[in-house]
């Protein structure tokens, strides 16, 4: 590993300040990704700055029936948190499917949102790699790609986000708050991740001197119905293969509110907005749950090995929706 300095920044100034020293500085939140790309020298910054001692660290009630989690907050506090669990079960499920006790906690919700692909060439200097070395190639096109991408990719990279959490904030329409030399701004999430077309290095809408300062969910009463499941190799310890966000609200038999967001199938958390249109306002059956999948699926495309994904995307999505509308909308069970 080369050689870096580390600071510690005690506010957003601070930190925003410090960055600007040095074009090759980077953030640290807990370190459990970006110090691994360190090791294998696929990130080689000369100075870290440490921001999980700055003041934006906490969660808080908003006026309108919102939170705020500041961007330093532990992954395993937010997921345990009384708001959390009560008002939006379905991000607290997100965590705690992810990673594992230990990393959960230590990791940060900005480094969530800013963490790498785990696709293996991209992690392996040997391979060809267009998201590593721009213009290099793409060696998991025709090679191995059961954990590839199956929707929005480009002839450039099929990765996929590795994100539990950040499907659930897809779904829950979440905004991310950032800071710059050039002041603050507010980018919706789903906003903020990018698909490859040519240029899959740049995975975000974060500019490169700008931090992360919290990210706001906005109130949504029927998210208290929501559920998040995840599809994988292991029962635990594992990415996504696929994985289902979802929000539903039923009366009458009839879908009066969804949100759904897929992960483990796209460069980016993956908002099913095809799906959403057929279910919204539709007769809450699995005949509806499946023609929804269906039209969520209908651009997908495979790549050898993970040409599962498709069939097991558009079954994760039904098998989801139709056992929410079964417990009539409790989100636990
Ligand atoms: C063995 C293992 C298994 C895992 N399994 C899962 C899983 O199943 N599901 C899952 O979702 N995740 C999983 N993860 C990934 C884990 O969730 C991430 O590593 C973690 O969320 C990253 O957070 P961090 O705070 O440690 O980020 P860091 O590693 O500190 O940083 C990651 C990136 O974020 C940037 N950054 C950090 N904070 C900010 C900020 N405030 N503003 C701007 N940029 C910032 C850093 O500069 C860096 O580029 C796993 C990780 C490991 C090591
Ligand atoms: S899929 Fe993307 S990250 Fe993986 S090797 Fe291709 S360009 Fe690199």
């Amino acid at each position: 590993m080369k050689n870096f300095t580390y600071t510690r920044a005690d506010s957003v100034e601070g930190a925003i300040s410090l960055l600007s020293q040095n074009a090759n500085s980077k953030f640290l939140g807990g370190g459990t990704n970006l110090v691994d790309l360190m090791r294998e020298e696929v990130e080689q910054p000369d100075a870290l700055i440490d921001v999980t001692g700055i003041a934006s660290a906490g969660i808080t009630e908003n006026a309108d029936g919102g939170i705020s989690i500041g961007a330093a907050v532990r992954n395993t506090a937010v997921a345990n948190h009384p708001l959390v669990r009560e008002r939006y079960p379905v991000l607290s499920q997100a965590i705690l499917f992810g990673a594992s006790g230990q990393i959960r906690n230590m990791a940060t919700v900005g480094g969530n949102l800013m963490q790498r692909t785990r696709c293996y060439y991209f992690y392996d200097e040997a391979s060809r790699c267009n998201k590593r070395t721009p213009g290099a190639g793409c060696d998991a096109i025709g090679g191995f790609n059961r954990m590839h991408a199956i929707l929005g990719t480009s002839e450039s990279c099929i990765a996929a986000h590795p994100s539990d959490m950040c499907v659930a904030l897809a779904a829950l329409e979440a905004v991310v708050h950032v800071e710059g030399p050039e002041g603050a701004r507010a980018i919706p999430f789903e906003a903020f991740h990018r698909l490859p077309g040519h240029t899959p290095h740049q995975e975000t809408d974060l500019r490169p001197d700008e931090l992360i300062t919290s990210v706001q969910l906005p109130a949504m009463r029927f998210a208290k119905h929501s559920r998040y499941r995840k599809v994988r190799d292991r029962a635990s310890y594992a990415f996504a293969l696929v994985s289902v966000a979802a929000a539903l609200e039923i009366a009458d038999g009839k879908i009066q509110n969804v949100r759904l967001a897929l992960g483990g199938v796209a460069h980016k958390p993956w908002r099913a907005h095809a799906a959403e249109e057929i279910l919204q306002g539709g007769e809450a059956r699995m005949e509806t749950f499946a023609s929804a999948a269906e039209a969520e699926l209908s651009s997908a495309r495979g790549y050898g090995h993970n040409d599962f994904k498709i069939e097991l995307a558009k079954r994760t999505i039904a098998g989801v929706l139709s056992e929410m509308a079964k417990a009539g909308g409790s989100p636990w069970v």
